[in-house]
């Protein structure tokens, strides 16, 4: 029985819907409250949103009435889908009202003691949470994950701290949900690829990596050394981004014992066996022509990053292909990951 309410700010978006969609079955956590712009506030869910999703909008949520994104009735957990441009003053509020507030934003992920969590690679890092509060001033606290395509790097990455990881050379191919609803115009996107992506995407995922792959300090996170160079692009893909990766590596493990590290990787939620946790993160195919958006970004609900093609690279050691589904394990599935293992460590 699902015993903790729940409330997800900018649910009506790409990101909200999947939130709703995930906790519809889920053992612990219960929808409770929604939040969204002055566009929704007052109407009834359905009527509010454009719900984008193949599973079926739960009927308990579709009747429920949308409120403004300001903090007072909403549960104590909530979970954050805010655009970016207002999620920084919006989720402020709510941590300092006392909020546990899980967010998809960028707006305090690189900030020093905001955990940015991927809970298989640094479980760890919620030990900022204790200073967090007087460095930030809030009563309550906001946790985060990372961009939707670093998470697929940084998963691919972590194994492979132990071979002496050097450098990245990362080129993406994103699918378009990861820009929203309506998003980009199909007279643009389709037959197409956008050389450019908006928002920072490539600083993102050069600092956000080192920060998830980094070693808990004093109330800090000591980055990683790695240095990483990336490149984006938006394709006509619905679902599920994909990253060309080269790696330069301090050592020289055979394929074999890469393969191996990918895939008997495991963290905490394994451990655990939290709700969202996928039997096994990383997944490595054999087939030349995997993975592949269609066939592989929905492999265990959404949660895994999938891996192929890995043979040496001529400029750094290797190189290989890595796919994750952007709006599970890049935003949703991550937060709800996250959240559960909090709940498991007594945080909520
Ligand atoms: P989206 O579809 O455009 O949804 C944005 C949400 O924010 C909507 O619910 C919208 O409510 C709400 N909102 C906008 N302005 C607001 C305001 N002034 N006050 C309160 N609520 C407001 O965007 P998305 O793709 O779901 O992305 C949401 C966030 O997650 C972004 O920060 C994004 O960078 C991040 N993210 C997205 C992905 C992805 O794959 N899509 C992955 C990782 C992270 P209304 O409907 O009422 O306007």
């Amino acid at each position: 029985m699902a015993s903790i309410p729940v409330g997800i700010l900018g649910a009506t978006g790409m990101v909200g819907q999947q939130f709703i969609a995930l906790l519809a079955q889920h053992p612990w956590f219960k929808v409770e409250w929604l939040g969204a712009s002055q566009r929704s506030e007052g109407k009834a869910f359905r009527d509010a949103a454009a719900w984008r999703l193949p599973n079926a909008l739960p009927d308990d949520v579709a009747k429920k009435i949308v409120n403004s994104a300001t903090p007072g009735n909403a549960p104590k957990l909530v979970f954050s889908g805010l655009d970016s441009s207002v999620a920084g003053e919006i989720e402020a509020a709510f941590a300092a009202a006392g909020h546990i507030v899980v967010s998809n934003s960028r707006n305090y992920r690189m900030h020093d003691t905001v955990p940015l969590m991927i809970p298989e690679v640094n479980a760890e890092h919620l030990a900022l949470l204790d200073a967090q509060g007087k460095a930030e001033g809030w009563r309550g606290r906001i946790v985060t994950n990372p961009n939707c395509a670093t998470v697929v790097l940084a998963m691919a990455l972590a194994p492979l701290r132990q071979f002496g990881l050097e450098t990245t050379l990362v080129t993406t191919l994103q699918a378009i949900s990861g820009a929203g609803y309506p998003g980009v115009p199909s007279w643009d996107i389709l037959g197409n690829i956008i050389p450019h992506i908006g928002g920072g995407e490539e600083e993102k995922i050069e600092t956000e990596t080192a920060k998830i792959l980094g070693a808990l300090g004093q109330n800090r996170i000591d980055n990683h050394p790695v240095r990483v160079s990336a490149t984006t692009t938006r394709v006509p893909v619905q679902n599920g981004h994909t990253a060309s990766v080269s790696v330069g590596l301090a050592q020289q493990p055979t394929p074999e014992a890469v393969i191996n590290a990918w895939n008997l990787f495991r963290g905490r939620p394994q451990e655990l066996e939290l709700p969202s946790a996928p039997p096994q993160p990383l997944v490595y195919l054999n087939e030349v022509n995997r993975p592949q958006p269609l066939l592989d970004a929905n492999r265990d609900g959404g949660m895994t990053v999938t891996i192929g093609r890995l043979r040496p690279c001529p400029l750094s050691t290797y190189k290989f292909v890595a796919l994750g589904h952007n709006t599970i394990r890049g935003a949703a599935g991550a937060a709800i990951l996250n959240a559960e293992l909090m709940h498991r460590q007594g945080l909520l």
